[in-house]
């Protein structure tokens, strides 16, 4: 049975009042050597923290309140995950609680519901996304990673890449395919598969700042449970991209942005800048950049609390706040100089990070869909320009 908790509503309090109990939450409780770190930590790291948020409730800000999550309003997230961002605070390995668990509850069955979610909230579970495939990236799709039914097993054959932390998950959730002869987008099914099943292989993969948060994950002959499938055989595809619109909202949010320019104000400070004139203009502009993307992101957060659903236009929250963290980290890079040079923070100071926050961008406007798929879904759904 999932837990829940004795949780204040917090819908009911006012922004300002909400705001600072976050606030106060976490000068209590987040551990200041894990704050400002410009890399995804690894689970024996972050674990701490993943269990302080679950002992209080809050480790799932937008699940319902009878499946254990704090039962956010869109609005209140949106603070939520701010004040988080502002304070530095870790990113845990969330696959679970950002993407699994919002599809479970919209697609999974009861029983599934009831197993999964609330090991994910005691972080026994910790998942990573089985997606892309080395030529099924963009063209996601085209992936060839098959599962066969054998009796009461399905039979998974195949390779993921760029799996997020794949060494510390126990479980893969993996789109497959079903049916080779229907229409690609047809045969796709979506499976869940412990990481520790034999014939599964994880190898991590180095990034540019030598962190090894990639993997590669090769499926030989693997064996799962049949009730392992989530939704309809082959009917993958559906909630594939409902998984992927959770994960451009999430991506949309003004959190890296507003969290990288207030660490090149605290550059510009160190490095003398506050009274130049080029500075404060850069500066005054990707400011405003920052509160138009907010209002835009208010938009799009306005209709969820309004109970609608997202649709293609949600792209451009991704394409624009990821180009934006992009803009702010290149800025950062041109005022450092030599310290530009330098993969760690300047004189030891996780908030003077210019490389390592800027190597962070790069791949923003790549995974989750890249900028140019994004712009190809607004043109062609939003505009309805010709394909
Ligand atoms: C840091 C990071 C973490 C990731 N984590 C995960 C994860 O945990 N799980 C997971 O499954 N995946 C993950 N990914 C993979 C990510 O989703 C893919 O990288 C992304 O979907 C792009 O696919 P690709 O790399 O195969 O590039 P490709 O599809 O090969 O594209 C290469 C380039 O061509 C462009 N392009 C391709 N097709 C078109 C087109 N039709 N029109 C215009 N331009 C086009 C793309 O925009 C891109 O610039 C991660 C990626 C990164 C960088």
């Amino acid at each position: 049975m999932t837990q829940t908790f004795q949780l204040p509503d917090f819908n009911a309090l006012a922004d300002d009042e909400f705001r600072h109990l976050v606030r106060d939450f976490l000068q209590a409780n987040f551990p200041d050597e894990l704050r400002d770190l410009p890399k995804r930590l690894h689970w024996n790291e972050v674990k701490g923290w993943y269990m302080t948020l679950s002992a209080h409730g809050w480790l799932a800000p937008g699940w319902p309140r009878e499946f254990g999550g704090m039962g956010l309003s869109a609005a209140k997230q949106l603070i939520y995950t701010e004040e988080f961002e502002n304070y530095g605070v870790a990113r845990t390995p969330d696959h679970g609680i950002m993407l699994l668990g919002p599809l479970l509850i919209r697609y999974g069955s009861p029983e599934q519901q009831q197993h999964f979610l609330p090991r994910i909230l005691s972080g026994e579970h910790i998942w990573c996304q089985g997606y892309s495939e080395p030529n099924a990236g963009s063209d996601l799709a085209s992936l060839r990673t098959e599962a066969v039914l054998d009796g009461e097993e399905w039979v998974v054959n195949g390779q993921k890449i760029w799996t997020t932390l794949a060494t510390d998950a126990d479980w893969i959730f993996l789109l497959v395919r079903t049916d080779k002869s229907a229409k690609k987008q047809e045969g796709i099914s979506f499976l869940l598969v412990p990481t520790n099943s034999p014939g599964v292989t994880v190898r991590p993969i180095l990034n540019l700042d030598l962190h090894d948060e990639l993997c590669e994950v090769f499926f030989d002959d693997v064996r799962v449970p049949k009730a392992n499938l989530v939704g309809e055989m082959n009917a993958g595809w559906t909630m594939a991209k409902a998984l992927l619109g959770f994960e451009r909202i999430f991506l949309g949010s003004p959190k890296q942005s507003a969290n990288a320019l207030t660490r090149l104000e605290v550059l510009g400070e160190h490095l003398g800048l506050s009274q130049d004139p080029g500075f404060r203009d850069r500066l005054t502009r990707l400011r405003l950049d920052l509160d138009d993307h907010k209002l835009l992101f208010e938009t799009f957060a306005e209709r969820l609390r309004r109970g609608e659903s997202l649709g293609a236009d949600v792209s451009l929250l991704k394409v624009h706040q990821t180009e934006l963290f992009q803009r702010i980290t290149d800025y950062m890079l041109e005022i450092s100089g030599e310290y530009a040079a330098l993969l760690d923070p300047i004189e030891g100071n996780g908030n003077l990070n210019p490389t390592g926050l800027f190597l962070q961008a790069r791949p923003a406007t790549i995974y989750g869909g890249s900028s140019e798929i994004q712009r190809n879904i607004l043109a062609k759904m939003v505009l309805g320009l010709p394909g």
